[in-house]
């Protein structure tokens, strides 16, 4: 074969190959998003994600992602720092072209009732659940508005829908973003871009380990379908809302919680 020939097979190759799209996922390092990222993985994405901290759970998600074919950019990326944020977002766009769906899953718990309530506890909480979902939407949506589409799926709670007791950071920050959430649903519809929020109930993680057995007993006993849910069940849901299926659902609020907020 000569190097003409090389070089048109080559093409024809790259031209055959459909393009996969491209899905960032904050917090996918465990839990849901580590869920979200092995469905959007076997949903055709290639994946970049990132995580705060736990670099080895980090590597095994990466590996998971690798075995299902797909590329995968994994980044040490504090989502409260906006300048890591825009960084890392930078960088997913040049290694891996433009991001088609944004979930912004990372988020943190620090509870106590208000009487008690740290500054600090207060500060950590708004800064990492919804400065960093802005700085997350902040960095993508421009490109999205340039190319005249994407998906954006925020993660809220229960909690910011009807609030929680020694929850109130938690929960400002998780009503913020649906507040936040439908608004840019407002905004972008104009340009095929569209936003929705996932509000789950008690899900299986790290998160809700930390539940004693009574608490946890008692929270079941609430929940009309008697059990806590999967971190699948919720990336399920995400895997439809980025999808084409849900080209006509934008600015909702969807709780997936077993029944327990009815
Ligand atoms: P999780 O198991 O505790 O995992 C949290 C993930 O977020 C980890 O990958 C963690 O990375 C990452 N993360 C935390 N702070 C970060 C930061 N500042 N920058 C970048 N990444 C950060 O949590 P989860 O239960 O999957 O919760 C996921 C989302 O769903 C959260 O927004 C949570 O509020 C929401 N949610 C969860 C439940 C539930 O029952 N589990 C219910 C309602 C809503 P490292 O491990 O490296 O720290």
């Amino acid at each position: 074969m000569t190097a003409e020939t090389a070089k048109t097979s080559r093409t024809a190759e790259t031209v055959e190959a459909p393009e996969a799209k491209v899905a960032l996922v904050t917090g996918g390092s465990r839990g849901i998003g580590r869920a979200v990222v092995n469905r959007l993985a076997s949903d055709g994405y290639d994946i970049a994600f990132c995580y705060r901290s736990d670099e080895a759970a980090a590597e095994l998600v990466s590996k998971e992602v690798a075995a299902l074919g797909r590329r995968v950019f994994a980044r040490k990326v504090d989502v409260a720092d906006r300048e890591q944020v825009k960084a890392f977002v930078t960088s997913v766009e040049d290694e891996f072209g433009p991001v088609a769906a944004a979930v912004t899953s990372a988020g943190i718990t620090r509870d106590n009732p208000l009487v008690l309530m740290p500054d600090d506890d207060w500060d950590a909480v708004i800064r990492t659940n919804l400065d960093g979902t802005y700085h997350v939407c902040r960095s993508v949506i421009y490109p999205m508005i340039k190319r005249r589409g994407g998906a954006v799926v925020t993660l809220s709670s229960i909690a910011g829908v009807a609030g929680n007791a020694a929850q109130t950071n938690y929960a400002a920050s998780k009503a913020g973003i649906i507040g936040f959430t439908r608004s840019l649903a407002k905004e972008g519809g104009r340009y095929a871009i569209r936003a929705n929020t996932v509000a789950p109930g008690f899900i299986e993680t790290d998160m809700t380990s930390a539940l004693t057995e009574k608490v946890t007993k008692e929270m079941i006993g609430r929940i009309p379908l008697r059990r806590f849910g999967t971190a699948d069940d919720v990336a399920a849901l995400v895997s439809f809302l980025v999808s084409d299926q849900a080209s006509y659902v934008t600015g909702q609020v969807f709780q997936v919680d077993g029944g327990i907020a009815l």
